[in-house]
């Protein structure tokens, strides 16, 4: 009879699929291995630290390539890097598996490793536990000192406007078990591309700036309440994609658009004396950004399409309700 063989021990999984793997990156003076890392920022700069969870269940279904797990828990991470205006350097991770096989970990680690060698992102450290399937990230970026956007400077008479296509990510969420489903809105939630260069160029442009993970309409609301102000939104300049269109039709690609989340592009209010750099900065850039609406100083949100109030249901998923 063959031997079975013994389960995989963390030592050896963490040799095996995280040290080592990690591209070498500046400022890693002691990286996996010991108790703790050892870093070092560049000179004149500021240390940004974001962290996020992702569980099975909650944050991705069940069935979920292994692959596009490890790209998200690093991605979703390095949105809200993008989302300041940072660059990143480090990440660790807190890996918790119900039970550890080399097929899954070869995938996992191959997604976040592809994402991690693209933006330079060293992986410094983290922990594995056995658990529910689920993966905690925290990466460590900087800013030159002072150059980093908040959700709260945005002011009345500001533009408002949204990168990529919000919507696309969640419908194809929806479709992950549909046979003949458009295979790119899968890929559009499965990988989600972080907008860090477009995050740091508009630094010294937009007043405020978020990521757009809970659904446009909701953190449309976050950013406004933590500014003080309110906003005059257009539904009909949602920039909703053909792909989605066809897909759902045009009312159910708005109401996706407004309440879907997953999307992880980015959210920004921008004052009408800087509107002519805007312009300039983002001609060259081949993600759509598109101006949705104008920040004003009574509360709320006032949604609106070809000049009547736009009403729809809200159904933006929250953890805690
Ligand atoms: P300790 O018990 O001192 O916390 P561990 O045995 O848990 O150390 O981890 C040993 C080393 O491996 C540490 O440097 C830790 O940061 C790193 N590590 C553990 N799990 C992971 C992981 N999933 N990814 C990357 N590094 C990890
Ligand atoms: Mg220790």
């Amino acid at each position: 009879m063959a031997a079975r063989r013994p389960a995989l021990d963390e030592a050896t999984l963490i040799g095996r699929y995280f040290a080592r793997r990690s591209p070498a990156n500046r400022g890693v003076i002691l990286g996996i291995g010991d108790d703790a890392a050892v870093t070092r920022l560049p000179r004149g700069h500021e240390l940004v630290t974001a962290t996020d969870a992702i569980f099975e269940g909650v944050h991705y279904p069940h069935g979920t390539p292994p692959r596009a797990i490890g790209h998200r828990c690093l991605a979703v991470n390095l949105s809200d890097l993008a989302a300041m205006g940072a660059t990143p350097l480090w990440a660790s991770l807190a890996l918790s598996l119900p039970r550890a096989t080399d097929a899954w970990l070869r995938e996992f680690s191959a997604g976040f490793f592809a994402l991690a060698r693209t933006w330079n992102v060293a992986l410094i450290g983290g922990d594995t536990v056995r658990g529910p399937a689920g993966a905690t990230v925290t990466v460590q970026g900087h800013v030159r000192r002072g150059r980093y956007l908040t959700r709260d400077a945005a002011r009345p008479g500001d533009g408002i406007w949204v990168t990529g296509r919000p919507g696309d990510a969640v419908a194809g969420r929806l479709q992950l078990g549909v046979r003949g489903a458009s295979l790119l809105l899968r890929q559009r939630f499965l990988y989600p591309v972080p907008r860090l260069r477009e995050g740091r160029a508009l630094v010294g442009i937009a007043s405020a700036m978020m990521d757009v993970s809970d659904g446009l309409h909701d953190d449309l609301g976050k950013l406004m309440s933590a500014s003080g102000c309110g906003a005059d939104l257009d539904a009909g300049r949602l920039p909703l994609s053909r792909r989605l269109v066809s897909a759902v039709g045009r009312e159910a690609a708005r109401h996706l658009a407004l309440c879907g989340g997953d999307d992880y592009e980015l959210l920004f209010t921008v004052p009408v004396r800087r509107e002519a750099q805007l312009a300039r900065t983002i001609s060259g850039w081949a993600l759509p950004v598109t101006r949705i609406g104008t920040v004003r100083r009574a509360a709320g949100l006032r949604w609106s399409m070809d000049d009547k109030p736009f009403r729809f249901r809200d159904r933006t998923f929250r953890h805690f309700a």
